[in-house]
């Protein structure tokens, strides 16, 4: 006699909490969708959860306590926890693991980027839950996996690491030197994600120009055809699949090297957004220098108004250090004068804070707190002077936009971004209800709104 069916054992839960960057949240999909791929499933609780996995911060002295607050919760309210992400490679004081000497209790502790010792760790302590069904992962975006994004955007990191020492930067020595994604995953990634319904792609990595420097722009195979490991070949592959998607892509974490000129000509002519995130950080030599930036050696305000010529529409968001140690009264009235010169569209400051670790923190020249926020603030105010002048020029004219939020299919308006705003950093279109009865807006779709005002960093726009 055949033994009865009976209901399968319920599946074991993970919670899972993810902390940090997009390079970070791109980790967690990597686990969330192996999790998934074996049969676990994820609770929304810790209380409910049978394990919990955090996948932390440790960039500044912020992330790092929000990330070990985090983990004494999920040890107080559940008991068995994984540790993963940068703060799992920290360093405590007297040399052993940050994570361990403050949380002894948590089950295992693995660095960023480590999909597989933490499913380790899981299967260790909650055994993969049997069922042959079950090996296939349910989600719309196939081999490319579970996005922790709305449907409608998606964050591509197309490489690991960095070859750079940042003097005020620990991230090498937790995410170890540069490692590109073989270009032939990179575009089958893409491809998934666009046949799953993604409207923007948005290329991360710690240093995107830097794309194949690793193994010497090796040729690799999309297609059945050679093409080379090299942010060039990568982006306009990824913006002749995105035009036949009708979808954008966006490129984040440039550095102004002179081969970046070579992707400005695929900005111009529409392949991909004219839209660069270089994170300058300062623009005096001698900072750039104690700082060891990429790049530092490079005229950087040539090469943006080089830039600017090649493609008038470029918008340029950036990030900068004010009070970085030794930075004198002159070195950051020049950082002023480049905001200002260089019309940098959107601009994000951090007043220098000593990260644990870090070489800075041997240069000398710490300057007092007072100082360094009282910079920020200047630099601000200078930065939102710039970007709201840029914004200013843009009433009147007519942009596309894809929407991000509309209830009701947009019959009260929406929320929507133009090619000029990256998502949760940069502003956004205030939409309109449309004035046509007959007009609806749908998350993840594109409208076109005429701009009529602009407010702080936003833009009002009216849909038609
Ligand atoms: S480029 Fe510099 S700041 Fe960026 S990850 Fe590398 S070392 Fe850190």
């Amino acid at each position: 006699m055949n033994a009865p069916i009976t209901a399968a054992a319920a599946a074991p839960k993970v919670g899972f909490v993810s902390l940090g960057c997009p390079k970070a949240l791109t980790d967690s999909e990597l686990i969330l969708t192996q999790l998934s791929a074996e049969g676990y499933q994820t609770s929304k609780t810790f209380e409910g959860a049978d394990l919990v996995i955090v996948n932390t911060c440790g960039f500044i002295d912020d992330a790092v306590r929000e990330s070990l607050d985090t983990i004494g919760e999920a040890l107080a309210e559940n008991g068995k926890v994984i540790v993963t992400g940068c703060l799992g490679a920290k360093e405590g004081e007297g040399g052993g693991n940050l994570v361990r000497q403050m949380h002894p209790s948590v089950l295992a502790v693995t660095g960023p980027h480590a999909t597989q010792e933490v499913m380790d760790a899981v299967h260790a302590h909650l055994p993969k839950p049997h069922d042959p069904f079950v090996d296939l992962v349910p989600n719309a975006f196939g081999i490319a996996g579970i996005k922790l994004t709305p449907r409608h955007y998606a964050y591509l990191k197309i490489s690991e690491g960095c070859n750079h020492r940042c003097t005020f930067c620990i991230i090498p020595s937790m995410r170890g030197d540069l490692v590109s994604r073989p270009i032939g995953d990179v575009l089958k990634e893409a491809q998934a994600l666009f046949d799953g319904g993604v409207k923007e792609l948005l290329v991360i990595s710690q240093d995107t120009s830097a794309y194949g420097v690793d193994v010497k722009y090796r040729t690799g195979f999309w297609n059945g055809k050679p093409i080379k490991t090299r942010l060039f070949e990568l982006a306009q592959s990824l913006g002749e699949m995105a035009q036949a998607h009708g979808a954008w892509v966006r490129l984040h974490y440039v550095y102004p090297y002179p081969s970046v000129d070579d992707i400005l000509p695929l900005m111009a002519s529409g392949l991909i957004l004219p839209y660069l995130d270089v994170p300058f950080q300062h623009s005096h030599p001698d900072v750039l220098k104690r700082m060891k930036r990429p790049a530092s050696g490079e005229k950087n305000m040539e090469r943006l108004l080089r830039w600017r010529e090649a493609c008038p529409d470029i918008v340029v968001r950036s990030t900068f250090i004010a009070g970085f140690p030794g930075e004198t009264e002159a070195e950051f009235e020049h950082l002023l004068d480049f905001v200002r010169e260089a019309q940098i569209d959107r601009a994000g400051c951090f007043a220098y804070s000593p990260v644990a670790g870090a070489a800075a923190n041997d240069i000398g020249g710490m300057l007092p707190q007072e100082v360094r926020e009282e910079r920020r603030a200047r630099f601000m105010a200078v930065a939102e002077q710039v970007s709201a002048a840029k914004l200013q020029k843009r009433v009147g004219a007519t942009l596309q936009i894809l929407v991000d939020s509309a209830p009701g299919l947009g019959k009260k308006g929406g929320v929507g971004r133009s090619y000029a705003d990256a998502p949760e950093i940069d502003g956004v279109v205030k939409l309109l209800p449309p004035e046509k009865i007959s007009k609806t807006l749908r998350v993840g779709e594109f409208t076109k709104a005429r701009i009529v005002a602009a407010q702080g960093h936003d833009l009002v726009g009216q849909p038609f």
